[in-house]
């Protein structure tokens, strides 16, 4: 594994037709780093975090990821990633979690965990079903192996969508309101695994609404408002001591 920086985001822009989502966002997470994302809806959170997963093409700006800069070339549709290659290889040392898990209904819990590993990484059965036990182990569901989906409770969906990003061994990790579609009673299970996967040391990225979890785990904060970081820094000071009247606003409102 690699020592470079994970991620380094420069003056990223985004437009759609006419529309600026994004008006020039930077962003440096270190490996560690558990940076929380926080801001109203619509302020550009997800087009910022699909950007980085190479969901969405930035306008202008650069990303590195892992001592990579990503090569864009422009085209008369806009920017396009410039290397096919680069693009599998840096789809895989990034994994994703979405507000609505986007397991496959016809799969089992465990064949969701390790249907990439096996079919994109093309790493061997035998092993990549032991590995997918053992991560459905440590997000509590191993006895759901056999489960579907849709016989699962949303928390328990969210768990084994965590389970399966973790089954190609991501470096970074990009959680976009992964408690939002959940009953409250079942918000508590999903934050204990990301808890556990911040502790361990892992590099995270989590767009949330959640206030406490954000200032009991991350490294630093960052309040974006229209396409733009309007505030940034460590969890005690911008929570504690917002300089700005948004910043103000936006806690007395979630809060
Ligand atoms: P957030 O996650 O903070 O709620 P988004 O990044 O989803 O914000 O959206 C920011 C803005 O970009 C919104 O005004 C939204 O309507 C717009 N937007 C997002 N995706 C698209 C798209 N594919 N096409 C056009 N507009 C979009
Ligand atoms: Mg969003």
């Amino acid at each position: 594994m690699s020592c470079a920086t994970p991620l380094v985001v420069r003056d990223l822009r985004k437009s759609y037709a006419s529309l600026e989502v994004l008006k020039g966002v930077s962003l440096t997470a270190s490996k560690g780093d558990v940076v929380a994302i926080i801001g109203g809806s619509g302020s550009g959170k997800s087009t910022f975090l699909r950007c980085i997963n190479f969901l969405e093409t930035p306008s202008a700006g650069e990303i590195s990821l892992f001592g990579e800069p990503v090569r864009l070339k422009q085209t008369a549709r806009g920017a396009e990633p410039a290397d096919k290659a680069q693009l599998r290889r840096m789809r895989t040392r990034v994994g994703m979690v979405f507000q609505n898990f986007n397991l496959w209904p016809h799969m089992t819990v465990l064949q969701n965990v390790i249907e990439a590993s096996i079919h994109v990484l093309k790493r061997a059965r035998a092993e990549t079903t032991d590995k997918g036990m053992a991560l459905l182990e440590r997000v509590g569901l191993a006895d759901k192996h056999g489960h579907y989906p849709s016989q699962l409770s949303g928390g328990q969906q969210q768990r084994v969508a965590i389970a399966r990003t973790l089954c190609v061994d991501p470096e970074l990790l990009l959680f976009d309101e992964p408690t939002s579609a959940l009953d409250p009673e079942l918000v508590g299970e999903v934050l204990r695994v990301m808890r556990m996967l911040a502790e361990e040391g892992r590099t995270m990225i989590v767009v949330t609404h959640e206030m406490a979890f954000a200032r009991e785990v991350s490294s630093k904060v960052l309040f974006f408002s229209q396409g733009l970081v309007e505030e940034e820094g460590a969890p005690a000071e911008l929570f504690g001591a917002p300089r700005s009247e948004r910043l103000a606003q936006f806690l007395a409102r979630v809060s």
